[in-house]
């Protein structure tokens, strides 16, 4: 249960005053549903109104505080002329300008004869100083009215001093907590606590307090990560000590698919077996990472594990995170389990009726070992006679819950999880500090490099010629359209646009997927494309991970410019499988952007897809989330890794240590640090506490 002192920090924003159902909807979209939410929306700038010139002295441009004296109110003699007050300090006058204003309001406002401190951009009209639309219109001593005003982000419909007003209000029902972190840390960083940090956050006075470094922000960005990485040492923890069963099968059934195979294991695939294997014959849950680039050759590892655990007499399972995904897993490994004289089944979202009951008996029963499919395979009535492996492609969908809810289905079984975007070391701890990791470095021999192009959207019809050549050539040609943002609807009227060209220029030789197909529109696509008369496969992203058509020579992608570099090179691996060369072409829409020419120049250059991850890291930088929303990375609300990195690799130590000392987070630093945990809502990590 959520600590009671939290309560009014995970109230809904409703409750904050001046918020009510219309601006409640508004702040959700901003920041989130909760109280908690805004205090973690920072603000991106700020307006000083320190400034407090006489009017005749003050300078034309700046933003300014005076405090005036209100003369006379001058309507405009049409609507369309704007509403005049004229007011006066000792040294001069002044005129605030109003547009489309209504004059009772104003009189209340500034009412004749009193003064009020107004602050605003100046400006000078005519030589005669005036201020449009003030900001603040304040009593004098009304603290109403900030020295200096934090600038938030915002949101179509949400004024910037509403915002602000808002976030004020947050920021005051945060209560005190007790301190998580280590005083002698504190006092070497000279962090303030948890709650003066928070208000030190909010209230910047200068452009370095906006800083990711500035020391409240470290601070906050700080606790973000330390609860990442006390969550996830505590699943590990529990993975490591929750039982598991020793699987080790005695390789016949390896041996047979190994001899079926085509080529032989190169060395990393060797080796990353040899350590699955070696972690199922412990008696303890394996919870293990398989990264690889794309075509690395993570599939056929996977299935050789599975073996490891029928040979035991057990089930093993794959799961893929779409249809697609699991019948192309479905068409490799099929014909291999064959040459060992096993069966596999498919088991997605399509499976229905009696055939899914047959499914469901033969998993239940145990006469079926081996089954592939989505997410179906987890559902509440599929049971499995002796579930020993669950190998996850593509874990990069999933995050920690879902792991966690996969190790508990399957009961004592292993977990494999073998993710195709290789991530860098940094943010390898934050997604996955919890598992063990095997990368598969290098590529099977034989793989051909791909020429990597950027090209102009304007020379398209040369880009529409050469795919041309490929088919000719006897190739298959990609066609990626355009990612509309926040819209799928568009994103499928580009690929049937591009659909409807191409297929005039290739009569009966292009095919289209997008992702509001239905599943059998969708396959009925892709088999056109992977086996049958389609030479030219129009897609959106739904192709991003893992379809392997080995005929495919091209890889076009439209404005590349706005997909994230991992994206691009996710797609880019799907050619080039085959014994032909591939060829990349990326068309952007000019004029590019600094970061997006650096990003298009990193592919050209390089295929490693480990130092594309780097790079993709470098090059997003501190807000911009281009890519990681897609990557499934966990999202972090203050810390960013590219600036953070540091404060992650030393929050790491930090929960070695606390771990090692107080194991069951007991003792007072550890009650405080379960509070931290609800604070970032990582607590479903506290069940595995023994007093949880
Ligand atoms: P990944 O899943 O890592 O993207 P796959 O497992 O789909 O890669 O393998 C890509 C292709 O490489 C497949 O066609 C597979 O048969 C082939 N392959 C896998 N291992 C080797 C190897 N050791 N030598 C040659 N080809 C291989
Ligand atoms: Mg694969």
């Amino acid at each position: 249960m959520r600590p009671t002192l939290l309560n009014p920090l995970f109230a809904e924003i409703e409750t904050l005053p001046g918020v009510g159902p219309r601006l409640a909807k508004l702040f959700q979209r901003l920041a989130g549903p909760r109280v908690v939410d805004l205090c973690w929306h920072l603000p991106s700038g700020l307006i000083d109104r320190r400034y407090r010139p006489f009017v005749a002295e003050a300078e034309p441009g700046r933003v300014a505080t005076l405090t005036l004296v209100v003369d006379e109110h001058l309507p405009g003699r049409s609507p369309r002329q704007p509403y005049r007050v004229r007011a006066h300090d000792s040294s001069g006058t002044i005129e605030l300008v109003y547009f489309h204003a209504k004059g009772d309001w104003l009189a209340k406002l500034l009412p004749r004869g009193e003064t009020r401190v107004v602050s605003g951009k100046l400006e000078a009209f005519g030589g005669q100083p005036q201020m449009a639309h003030p900001d603040y219109v304040a009593k004098p001593g009304d603290d109403d009215l900030p020295a200096v005003e934090a600038v938030y982000p915002l949101t179509a419909g949400l004024q910037p001093k509403v915002v602000w007003k808002a976030a004020r209000a947050a920021v005051a029902r945060a209560p005190d907590l007790p301190e998580w972190q280590d005083p002698a840390w504190l006092k070497r960083r000279g962090w303030s606590g948890w709650r003066a940090a928070l208000e030190t956050a909010h209230a910047p006075d200068d452009e370095a307090a906006l800083s990711a470094l500035a020391p409240a922000r470290q601070r906050l960005a700080y606790d973000e990560l330390l609860a990442n990485q006390l969550a996830l040492a505590l699943v590990r923890r529990r993975q490591r000590h929750s039982r598991g069963r020793a699987i080790r099968g005695d390789g016949r059934l390896a041996r047979r698919v190994q001899e079926a195979l085509p080529f032989a294991l190169t060395a990393s695939q060797q080796a990353a077996l040899e350590e699955i294997r070696a972690d199922m014959a412990e008696p303890v849950k394996m919870l293990r990472l398989l990264q690889g680039d794309v075509g690395s050759g993570k599939t056929v590892v996977a299935l050789l594990a599975m073996l490891n655990a029928v040979e035991c007499g057990a089930q093993a399972v794959l799961m893929a995170p779409t249809e697609i995904l699991a019948r192309q897993h479905l068409a490799t490994i099929r014909p291999l389990a064959e040459a060992a004289g096993l069966e596999v089944l498919l088991l997605t979202g399509r499976e229905k009726g009696r055939n899914r009951a047959a499914i469901l008996e033969r998993l239940s029963s145990g006469a079926a070992s081996l089954a592939v499919g989505t997410h179906a395979l987890f559902q509440d009535d599929v049971g499995f006679a002796d579930l020993a492996l669950a190998v996850v492609d593509e874990q990069h969908r999933f995050g920690v819950h879902q792991r966690l809810q996969l190790s508990a289905k399957g009961g004592g079984a292993d977990v494999l999880v073998m993710t195709a975007t290789p991530i860098p070391r940094t943010l390898e701890l934050t997604a996955y500090g919890d598992m063990d990791v095997s990368r598969l470095t290098g590529k099977p021999a034989g793989r051909k490099p791909v020429d990597t192009r950027t090209i102009p959207l304007e020379r398209l019809e040369q880009v529409i010629e050469a795919a041309g050549r490929a088919i000719v050539a006897g190739g298959k040609v990609f066609w990626v359209c355009p990612l509309v943002e926040e819209s799928e609807t568009s994103d499928q009227a580009a690929a049937e646009e591009r659909f409807r060209v191409l297929d005039q220029r290739f009569p009966g030789k292009v095919a289209l997927v997008h992702g509001r197909l239905k599943g059998t529109e969708k396959d009925a696509a892709m088999a056109a494309f992977a086996e049958g008369p389609a030479d030219i496969l129009v897609a959106t992203t739904v192709i991003e991970v893992g379809v392997d058509v080995p005929a495919a020579t091209v890889m076009v992608i439209e404005q590349a410019e706005r997909f994230g570099l991992a994206q691009l090179h996710q797609l880019r691996g799907r050619i080039g499988r085959g014994d032909k060369p591939g060829t990349c072409l990326l068309l952007y829409k000019g004029p590019l952007g600094e970061t997006a020419r650096e990003r298009l120049k990193v592919l050209r250059e390089t295929d490693d897809g480990f130092r594309i991850a780097e790079k993709d890291l470098e090059l997003r930088g501190a807000g911009e989330l281009l890519g990681t929303r897609q990557s499934g990375l966990p999202e972090f609300r203050l810390a960013d890794i590219a600036v953070h990195g540091e404060l992650l690799a030393a929050a790491r130590d930090d929960v070695r240590l606390i771990l090692d000392r107080d194991p069951e987070l007991a003792g007072a630093r550890g009650q405080a640090l379960r509070v931290l945990l609800y604070l970032f809502e990582r607590d479903q990590a506290i069940r595995y506490l023994r007093s949880g």
